[in-house]
């Protein structure tokens, strides 16, 4: 494998496909030290691609790490000013934002949850224009992901650091298509698959999908009214296509939160901040969930569970085939975006509000009458098996093959 050739290949696919960059347009950039690489890759081919400048911000995850062990809870109530101003005004001036994931998947697992919490809250509030344009979907963002040698070497403990650091690039390329001699070609066909599902999905109008397979999930989960099902790439308000996600393998939507019955199953482990959950089962009725087991990490679900009401409802239904190039690669990759991207999966948790029509102009109160959930996690948990079956049930009882053993059947 040619590295420093696919690197480039794939800060190519980042600036083209992933946030379809316009000339003059600023860039901002995230991205743990240790991809620097990668990094400055991707400032080259903004630039080439006509970028008026690229800002980087450099993470170091151990450093936060030492904040969070030094730093009282009261400490991360507040973001610093310019960090504010640096975000919001970069976000109004209609900059893309691409972040470089690449975490060490244990490195948190002890700190002091509610100093996670208040840094989000603080976040949140302080970046309040940056997240108003991403939640009114005219902001123009993108998520890959790059090795670190801490996240390699849980991935491929068995191998030495450097090795690890190599496979991972590899699984990583295979997963985005960068593999594939032009993967910008690859991603409009895979976008164009993504459209061809999404219409069908979306012109049915399920009200009710009902999932089988044999290590005992068998649930009916209810559809709200003008569900939308989206997936792949998206357009932002001001027509720009761009995919939010690299890898992406998934159609999602967003249930009915008061309409969930039967059980569930987990396919795969689920990684909460470090912690393992595995072998889980939930029970729902009427929407909540009032029943549940875990072979390992049952405590860790204790806690999540008691976030708040919305937290123990549905608030994602994705759709993932049982073959892709993510899931034939068989790895746990104990990060999401490549973990979610690799089976079925739901989530508890907040729904999004694209998922309904005219949900992003709505309140919570709007949201929830239209049958969303709301709340203020979000966890995906995987469900997707090689004999999964999925039946949708149209409003006049049509019933409708979604999935079979695993894979689309619509
Ligand atoms: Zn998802
Ligand atoms: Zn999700």
């Amino acid at each position: 494998m040619d590295l420093q050739k696919n690197i480039e290949k794939y800060a190519q696919l980042v600036i083209n496909t992933g946030v379809g960059l316009k000339k003059g347009q600023e860039v901002v950039l995230r991205s743990p030290i240790e991809c620097a690489v990668f990094a400055r890759a991707i400032a080259k081919a903004a630039f080439e691609k006509g970028a008026k400048d690229v800002q980087i911000q450099w993470k170091d995850e151990l450093l936060d790490k030492i904040k969070y062990d030094y730093c009282d809870a009261e400490f991360f109530e507040e973001v610093p000013e310019w960090l504010a101003l640096f975000n919001n005004s970069y976000a109004e001036n209609n900059a893309c934002f691409i972040s470089i994931a690449g975490n060490d998947p244990d490195l948190l697992s002890d700190v002091d949850p509610k100093k996670v919490l208040n840094l989000n809250r603080a976040s949140h509030k302080a970046f309040s224009k940056f997240y108003e344009k991403l939640d009114n979907g005219s902001l123009v963002w993108n998520i890959v992901s790059a090795p670190t040698k801490a996240w390699a070497k849980k991935v491929f403990p068995n191998d030495n650091e450097d090795t690890a650091v190599e496979k991972l690039w590899e699984a990583i390329f295979k997963a985005v298509r960068v593999d594939k001699d032009d993967p910008i070609a690859e991603w409009e066909k895979h976008n164009q698959s993504f459209k061809d599902k999404v219409e069908k999905l979306n012109s049915k109008q399920f009200v009710k999908l009902h999932y089988t397979n044999s290590i005992g999930t068998d649930i009916e989960i209810g559809m709200p009214k003008n569900h939308i099902w989206a997936g792949g790439g998206e357009y932002a308000t001001d027509g720009t296509y761009f995919c939010p996600n690299m890898p992406t393998e998934e159609v999602f939507s967003a249930p009915k939160f008061d309409d969930v019955n039967g059980v569930v199953v987990s396919s795969m482990p689920l990684n909460y901040n470090g912690n393992l959950i595995d072998n889980f089962t939930f029970k729902f009725k009427d929407g909540v969930i009032y029943d549940y087991s875990a072979e390992q990490g049952l405590e860790v679900l204790h806690e999540i569970f008691a976030t708040d009401e919305g937290s123990k409802r549905l608030g994602e239904v994705a759709l993932v085939p049982y073959s892709s190039p993510i899931s034939d690669m068989n790895i746990l990759f104990y990060n999401t975006l490549f973990d979610e991207n690799a089976s079925c999966h739901l989530a508890i948790g907040s729904a999004y509000p694209m998922c309904v029509k005219d949900g992003l102009n709505m309140s919570k109160d709007e949201l929830e009458k239209a049958g969303l959930n709301t709340s203020i996690t979000h966890i995906d948990f995987m469900i997707g098996t090689s004999d999964l079956k999925i039946v949708g049930i149209q409003e006049d009882g049509t019933e409708v093959l979604v999935f079979e053993n695993g894979n689309w059947a619509i």
